[in-house]
């Protein structure tokens, strides 16, 4: 998959034309900044991931520019920009795409293995580019000053290659820049860039990078639970996870970030023979659509009540176990409550099972139980714990169960209190109930009579329901 860039590294062509830019291939907004801040005397570059991602032909996930400007002078030749001062990084707004534009940094006094104590503006692109975690991302492409005196020609953008970054990504390989010890001590999170970058680019870790990794990976413990959860996020939008969390195992970076996972490890499975439960997991990792982060997650994470419920051979109620589990890791790494509580309940009803005899109103209930909104998603789960355990997809009767859950979906019939033909308020002005639980119960009461037959979602027999539940309980 991965393509060596075929550019030479300092096309020197007239100043300014977007033709001589096309090489790297940078976007023509991009372009137009980058001039903007020649043409007013300023060095410039693109740098970091993007230009990594051009020099592959891969599409970048984000532009970054770099430049000896400073923040109050590009917020006077961007007027529209925005500075964001927590990064220090002014953002600018093209077409609907967000470029951040950063004033060259040089780092200084790292403390706890997180980032560093103070950030510095500098003038030199190689300072910004030393600070970087390895060569294929510390490399910029553009043009120094412009003080060659007024109406004198620019030079040629170049590439700035001082850690031999560009042979690095045309061999796939992750290097730590400088020593990669010392940069891991300073940023322990570089670890795990390392790994997530492995599986993202299906790059190799250079021996001595992954030497360092395995040496220190401790110091992952030192990391914010928000710095993990960007990498994993990226990491499981990855076309194979697995290398990098094989990458992490194999490092001992699993057992301090994920120890859940890592706990996974020898633990027997009765599916693939040979296989344990950590591999299982990422075969199912693997196995769920890479464009379903929610999915992936829920993959990743579905078994991890399995060790703490083994007994006998069997796994009694890991799915129960493992949705608190799920829910209590996802807390840690600071993830938004509305995935903890999907992922955690797509790992409680991962292991439902489904019977050709079931009735329309049992698939209604199913409907109900699970949610309309994350059915497809636990189908999707199901099928990528099958193909992980070795077994067909649509195993366990899953292609009837989908179709006849689309057919109740497209009939409209009433799955939840929203799609009842009376709410609360009818409960209040037409029967004279009182705000309070009982009205709650009643509606609950209502849609199971509902869902049994859809025939009674209708207004009037919903009241006189309502009105036999009242005077039965009264
Ligand atoms: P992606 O393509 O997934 O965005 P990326 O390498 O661009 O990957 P970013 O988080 O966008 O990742 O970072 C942009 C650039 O900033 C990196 O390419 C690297 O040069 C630098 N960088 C990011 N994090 C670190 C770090 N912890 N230590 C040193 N440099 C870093
Ligand atoms: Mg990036």
């Amino acid at each position: 998959m991965r393509r060596g860039a075929t550019t030479s590294s300092s096309a020197a062509t007239d100043a300014g034309t977007e033709a001589s830019l096309a090489d790297p291939a940078i976007p023509p907004p991009v372009v137009r900044l980058l001039e903007r801040l020649w043409q007013a005397g300023h060095a410039a570059y693109v740098v970091g991931g993007s230009l990594r991602d051009a020099l592959l032909d891969r599409p970048a996930a984000d532009w970054d520019l770099t430049t000896d400007a400073r923040p109050d002078r590009l917020l006077e030749l961007f007027p529209d920009a925005v500075y964001e001062n927590r990064f220090g990084t002014v953002v600018v707004r093209r077409g609907g795409v967000a470029y951040e534009i950063t004033t060259f940094r040089i780092d200084h006094e790292y403390a706890d293995h997180r980032r560093p104590h103070r950030v510095e503006f500098g003038d030199r692109i190689e300072d910004d580019l030393a600070r970087r975690d390895f060569t294929v991302n510390a490399m910029a492409w553009g043009r120094p000053t412009g003080d060659t005196g007024v109406g004198a020609p620019l030079s040629g953008p170049e590439l700035v290659d001082p850690f031999d970054g560009r042979a690095d990504t045309d061999a796939g390989l992750l290097r730590a820049v400088g020593d990669p010890h010392e940069r891991f001590t300073e940023d322990a999170l570089r670890m795990v860039r390392a790994v997530r970058l492995a599986a993202t680019l299906d790059f190799t870790i250079e021996p001595g990078t992954l030497a360092a990794i395995s040496d220190q990976a401790h110091l992952a413990a030192h990391l914010s639970g928000e710095r993990i959860a960007m990498e994993l996020e990226k990491l499981l939008a990855a076309p194979s996870p697995s290398v990098g969390l094989r990458l992490m195992a194999d490092t001992g970076l699993l057992a301090v970030v994920l120890p859940e996972l890592e706990a996974q490890r020898d633990i027997p499975q009765n599916k693939a023979t040979g296989d344990d439960l950590l591999d299982h997991t990422l075969r199912t990792v693997d196995a769920a659509p890479v464009d379903r982060p929610i999915v992936r997650l829920a993959a990743l994470l579905h078994d991890i009540g399995k060790p703490a419920t083994l007994a006998d051979g069997h796994f009694h109620g890991h799915e129960t176990v493992g949705a608190e589990m799920a829910g209590d890791l996802l807390r840690r790494l600071r993830m938004p409550r509305a995935i903890s509580e999907r992922v955690s309940l797509l790992v409680r009803h991962h292991m439902f099972t489904y019977e050709g005899t079931w009735s329309d109103t049992a698939v209604r209930r199913f409907i109900t139980r699970i949610g309309r909104h994350a059915l497809e998603e636990l189908f999707e789960l199901r099928e990528a714990d099958s193909i992980g355990s070795g077994i067909p997809a649509d195993s366990f009767g899953l292609a009837e169960l989908r179709r006849r859950v689309a057919d109740q979906l497209e009939s409209q019939v009433a799955l939840g209190l929203s799609d009842l033909a009376i709410n609360g308020d009818d409960l209040i002005t037409e029967l004279g109930l009182t705000t309070g639980p009982a009205i709650g119960l009643i509606l609950d009461e209502l849609l199971d009579r509902v869902i049994a037959d859809p025939d009674l979602n209708d207004r009037p027999t919903l009241l006189v329901l309502a009105q036999s539940m009242l005077s039965q309980d009264g």
